[in-house]
């Protein structure tokens, strides 16, 4: 049987001006092949890996955020919601720094904490692990993810499905890294998560993007792209072409793949109603180096046995240094390090016990002062 493929609308957007992004946001829903918003409710889910300043290029910048909450209620949305929940903050941290906050309540919208009420869900592909998700999650009748296009230590890229992780709050999103620590269990967890909740749209914020050492310390480069459309495997295979990175060379578009949870087969199949991202290839894009380490040692490591077999493997991944020179002692790496290998030392240096270490490195996206370096195979 043929399946239906949504289209991917991509267009250029020169600046976060609101003219500009007015007029290019306005192209991707069109294009994109939005649903009808009359009366409904909608979350919008940015990506705010912390709060950080937008010309730090980590977070979804609050224009884009701003001009799309403004659409949407032009549109006919009743009421709309925006929310994250980044593993190092405290629960009820507001995104000021980052200029989401203001974004959304200037536009009308509200801001909703995630960890304030939860359901517990059942993640498919993780041999029955349920996680905590946030209950507005049913009781919206579209999410929207509105992600950042960025390189990504563990998953080589990140984009609007990888953007839902955010959805599980907090602390809980490290006990998940240290149950899938490899990047193909690490994928089918992200793909448990897609399938409980799919976003109805997806936009990628690529006007300027994310490359080198993502998602937290790479170098912002200016890109001037927007992408969207309803299926989020289908943007983010758009989004790793122009990226210069072969789709099938990700893990988790790998594993959506094989899951069946794209509507696609070949990337021919996927329309692209304005831009074609084949003609877009960033060829000096600074990309992650890949492990195509996928293997079926890789694929049939489950959670039961991870710790206990992964360690040899994971020796030879890139490993976080800690450059004591940049390091202000926050402690953030140490909160969130689910191997539980970062202590301090007595002299307050970070000290690190690498048989412990998983390679999740949460600790190099969660560092505010650029003091963790991924180390660079030879
Ligand atoms: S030291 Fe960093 S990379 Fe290693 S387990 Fe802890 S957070 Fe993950
Ligand atoms: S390495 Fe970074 S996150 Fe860890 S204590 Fe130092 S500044 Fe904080």
């Amino acid at each position: 049987m043929n399946k239906t493929t949504a289209a991917v609308a991509i267009t250029r957007c020169a600046t976060y001006s609101k003219e500009d992004l007015t007029a290019s946001l306005k192209l991707i829903l069109d294009e994109g092949g939005m649903m009808d918003v009359t009366d409904k409710t909608i979350l919008l889910k940015p990506n705010l890996l912390s709060d950080a300043p937008p010309e730090k290029a980590i977070t979804t910048r609050g224009e884009v955020v701003e001009v799309l909450i403004r659409l949407l209620y032009e549109r006919g949305a009743k009421k709309i919601y925006a929310g994250d929940s980044p593993g190092i903050h405290t629960n009820h941290f507001i995104p000021k720094h980052s200029g989401i906050y203001d974004a959304v309540v200037n536009s009308g919208a509200q801001w909703i904490h995630f960890s304030d009420e939860t359901v517990m869900k059942k993640i498919p592909y993780t041999y029955g692990r349920k996680l905590p998700l946030p209950a507005i999650i049913d009781e919206v009748d579209y999410v929207f993810s509105v992600a950042k296009m960025k390189t990504h230590q563990l998953m080589y890229i990140t984009g609007s499905v990888k953007n839902l992780f955010g959805l599980v709050p907090g602390l809980h999103k490290s006990g998940s890294h240290l149950r899938y620590p490899t990047r193909e269990s690490f994928s089918r967890l992200i793909c448990g998560l897609y399938k409980v909740n799919r976003p109805q749209f997806s936009i990628i914020d690529g006007i300027i993007s994310m490359e080198g050492a993502g998602p937290a310390n790479g170098v912002p480069r200016y890109t001037g792209l927007l992408l969207g459309g309803r299926e989020a495997p289908s943007v983010d295979t758009a989004m790793s072409v122009i990226m210069g990175v072969d789709p099938l060379t990700v893990p988790l578009l790998e594993t959506l793949h094989k899951k069946n949870l794209t509507d696609f087969d070949r990337l021919e199949d996927i329309p692209f109603p304005l831009l074609s991202p084949s003609d877009l290839v960033i060829e000096d894009y600074k990309r992650i180096d890949q492990d195509r380490q996928t293997n079926l040692f890789n694929a049939l490591i489950g959670p039961f046995f991870t710790r206990k077999f992964k360690f040899n493997h994971q020796k030879k991944e890139p490993r976080p240094i800690f450059i004591d020179d940049s390091c202000i002692g926050c402690g953030r790496c140490i909160t969130i390090c689910p191997g539980k290998a970062l202590s301090f030392s007595s002299d307050r240096k970070i000290s690190a016990d690498y048989k412990k270490c998983i390679r999740c490195y949460c600790c190099h996206e969660v560092c505010p002062a650029d003091a963790i370096e991924i180390e660079q195979r030879e």
